[in-house]
């Protein structure tokens, strides 16, 4: 399902690789415990949470903008046929290539490549194995890597977190850099008039966040900022994934007070369909209003 948004006069489409129950709460957040997930189950379930599962319902996507005639692509996913620890994610065959076709898109169509950051689930079609060599998917791109998340993953911190998952990093980056596609940038490099990075360092150091705005439009593609709706509610809960949970939490919170009862549209990575909606303060918290939906 492609879900296209409209800001001003450029669009974010939705381009969806799966979404199904993949996490348990206590496996993604440290400090959640049973009670808090019964005490949120009436809101949670079915939507969020498949309960036969005891696990969270997540997204996998990419977002791909169209601004001042050029196409950029932000996050590239899982990807099919990849080696992985996690069985939900190894040797998948989810042809999210097709699904992009359904946007209309040919993979040489997309000019700009964006990852907000290198963890397994955001890099995976950057390149395609072709005869089992990874081929950069999308040859006319320039691959835009902020250089603090390059250098992380490198550094002797990075390499325990690269380990946990399989080895992304050379089946799923070091292709495309390889092929001389990539332009490492600064965390808060402009592609273009209305298409910016904006840095959200803590779930890893180099993560960014896209901002896209356009006659006082404004939308926000969020990356791993926030993971779950369980996050606005809880907004100090970081996860096990983030390499410093502390900043982590700084990053977020700092975020959601930012944009509450604001009118920017915001596209966190992993949220269900339709993923896009706005933030609203709730009690001493948060709380989600999907696009397109009424307060609750
Ligand atoms: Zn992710």
């Amino acid at each position: 399902m492609t879900t296209h948004f409209q800001i001003g006069d450029l669009s974010i489409d939705r381009v969806l690789e799966s979404e199904f129950p993949v996490l348990e709460p206590a496996e993604v957040y440290p400090d959640c415990t049973a009670a808090q997930v019964e005490h949120n189950l009436p809101w949670l379930a079915p939507r969020f949470y498949d309960v036969a599962a005891g696990k969270l319902i997540l997204a996998f996507q990419g977002f791909v903008i169209r601004s001042h005639g050029k196409t950029i692509l932000v996050d590239t996913c899982v990807g099919d046929c990849k080696e992985r620890r996690r069985a939900d994610f190894h040797r998948q065959q989810w042809n999210w290539l097709g699904r992009l076709a359904q946007a209309g898109l040919a993979p040489e169509a997309i000019d700009y490549v964006v990852c907000t950051h290198f963890h397994v689930d955001h890099v995976g079609w950057n390149p395609r194995l072709v005869d089992g060599r990874g081929v950069p998917t999308f040859p006319n791109a320039r691959y835009l890597f902020a250089q603090a998340e390059w250098d992380y993953w490198w550094s002797a911190a990075g390499k325990p977190n690269r380990e946990r998952t399989g080895d992304y990093m050379s089946d799923s980056i070091v292709p495309v850099v390889d092929a001389g596609l990539v332009d490492f940038v600064a965390t808060d490099h402009r592609i273009d008039p209305g298409v910016t990075l904006v840095p959200a360092p803590g779930h890893t150091p180099g993560m960014v966040c896209v901002a896209v705005q356009s006659h006082q439009q404004h939308a926000i593609i969020a990356g791993d900022l926030l993971h779950t709706v369980l996050q606005l509610a809880y907004p100090d809960w970081s996860t096990r994934f983030c390499a410093d949970p502390h900043l982590s939490r700084q990053t977020r919170r700092a975020f959601l007070e930012r944009h509450a009862g604001s009118d920017t549209l915001i596209l966190p990575a992993h949220f269900p369909a339709p993923t896009a909606g706005t933030i609203e303060r709730h009690g001493d918290a948060y709380r989600f209003r999907f696009s397109g939906e009424q307060a609750g």
